[in-house]
């Protein structure tokens, strides 16, 4: 058995972490919230780091060899904020 990880309803295993699709997409809304809409995932192969969008990452998972269709993190605008903090 697993437990929703939005509502805490005990639910069949199958899906990822929620019972629902209304708690998935909650349980998107919450992690983008809190980590935000990309993330830097570093190609260990390269050492080149791609802007992936966090949906991508909880939905499907993103495979080395997926890296190659996000763009590289430092064009993103994103980066050159991160860089003045
Ligand atoms: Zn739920």
């Amino acid at each position: 058995m697993a437990r929703c990880f939005i509502c805490d309803k005990i639910y069949q295993p199958g899906r990822e972490m929620t019972c629902s699709d209304q708690c998935h997409q909650e349980l998107i809304r919450q992690l983008i919230a809190e980590f935000g809409q990309f993330q830097k995932l570093v190609r260990a192969s390269t050492g080149l780091a791609y802007k992936v969008a966090t949906r991508d990452i909880i939905e499907q998972g993103v495979r080395e060899q997926d890296l190659d269709q996000y763009p590289l993190w430092e064009q993103t605008d994103q980066a050159r904020r991160a860089e003045k903090i």
